[in-house]
């Protein structure tokens, strides 16, 4: 990589990179990666220049005397940035301005421009502290990551100022909140903010179920898609095992599905609807694997829709051929999972709908992913 000076400018030097006129090609592992290496380090030099630039066209006011523009305004203008990234470069500028030890050092690219900023910020919230410390501050600044930087500036923070510190927890936590609603097309829409701790806990239980070492080379579904089964499982989990939620008309909350006889049996009503979850369609693979373990409430309708006989609640899977389920199969058959059996269904061999009995026979447990794969037609594997 060579360097030579900029044609650009009267009566000052730069020293742009002319770009890599090596064939990449011909190049070892080791001398992209240094290339790769070098391309950044100038990236961060610049940043700096950049930096000091701009304070000194904001020093001079010189935007408003050329073109009537704040310095962020002809930063947005000039340099194409945001409105955020400009007004935060001029605050960098400035603080940059009173940082001699960190400003050495991003100069020579010693320390990236994220590191640069992270260090204007801390300059920012306590100028006088972060004067006594800023040698420190360059020092580590040049070879932590930007997540351990971040951590160290907060640390300090916390001892300097331990009462805006708990004002920040405070006000952190403050914001945590979720959103969840249905969309038009039936799928909902599911998004927030979880404070540090909530963030832990809900990031852990996901984890643990989506562990990458549980993951078997079968599963084509996508991280997100895993994430979102993982959350459903583990809310599932939470309305079966948990005695003390609140029941609605007798029954702990879960999901209802309506359908008439014809549309189990057949997989189509005489109608040709697809049954429904609250209004929206779901597929005939899907009905059959919901009331393959469920409960079952019998309602007899006349021609117009109204009910004439309501049956009692009844399980698909009653706890005693439940309970010996789980004694005898002790969690998912499907050969190499271990799902245990808290997290499985009840599965039929032959669907009760087809006259298959519910009995320990002709049952066996499956966790809720190899439950939905039987009921789309996937055969296991042998054990
Ligand atoms: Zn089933
Ligand atoms: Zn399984």
């Amino acid at each position: 990589m060579k360097n030579s000076p900029s044609e650009g400018g009267e009566g000052f030097e730069f020293s742009p990179v002319e770009g890599l006129t090596t064939d990449l090609d011909q190049m070892t592992h080791e001398q992209v990666e240094q290339a790769a290496l070098t391309a950044k380090k100038l990236r961060d030099m610049a940043d700096a220049q950049l930096l000091i630039a701009t304070a000194a066209m904001h020093r001079r006011d010189s935007a408003r005397v050329t073109h009537g523009l704040t310095t962020a305004g002809w930063l947005r203008r000039h340099c194409r940035m945001s409105a955020s990234k400009a007004s935060g470069t001029v605050k960098a500028a400035k603080a940059l301005t009173h940082m001699d030890a960190v400003r050495k050092r991003a100069i020579a690219g010693e320390i990236t421009a994220d590191g640069v900023r992270q260090l204007c910020l801390a300059r920012d919230m306590h100028p006088e502290a972060f004067l006594v410390h800023q040698d420190v501050f360059a020092d580590v600044a040049a070879y932590l990551s930007p997540r351990d930087l971040r951590q160290a500036i907060d640390h300090w923070r916390q001892q300097v100022d331990q009462a805006s510190a708990v004002a920040d927890a405070q006000h952190r936590r403050r914001r945590r909140s979720v959103f969840l609603s249905r969309t038009l097309s039936g799928m909902w829409d599911l998004n927030g903010m979880l404070d540090p701790e909530s963030g832990h806990i809900i990031n852990a239980a996901i984890t643990s179920v989506t562990d990458p070492t549980l993951i078997d080379p079968h599963d084509n579904r996508s991280n997100p898609q895993r994430r979102s089964d993982a959350l459903t499982d583990i809310c599932r989990f939470w309305l079966d095992h948990n005695g003390s939620t609140k029941m609605t008309g007798g029954e702990r909350p879960h999901i209802t599905v309506t359908l008439d006889y014809d549309t189990l049996v057949s997989g189509t009503s005489s109608e040709g609807l697809l049954p429904e979850i609250d209004g929206t369609p779901i597929d005939p693979a899907t009905t059959r694997r919901l009331t393959c373990d469920s409960g079952i409430v019998r309602i007899v309708s006349d021609s117009d829709g109204q009910p004439l006989d309501v049956g009692r609640r009844v399980r698909t899977a009653p706890p005693a051929i439940r309970r010996a389920l789980d004694h005898r199969d002790g969690g998912c058959t499907w050969a190499g999972c271990d799902a245990p059996s808290s997290w499985c269904d009840a599965h039929h061999l032959i669907h009760w709908a087809d006259g298959g009995a519910t009995s320990v026979g002709n049952m066996r447990l499956l966790c809720r992913r190899h439950h939905t794969m039987i009921h789309d037609g996937k055969v296991p594997p042998d054990p």
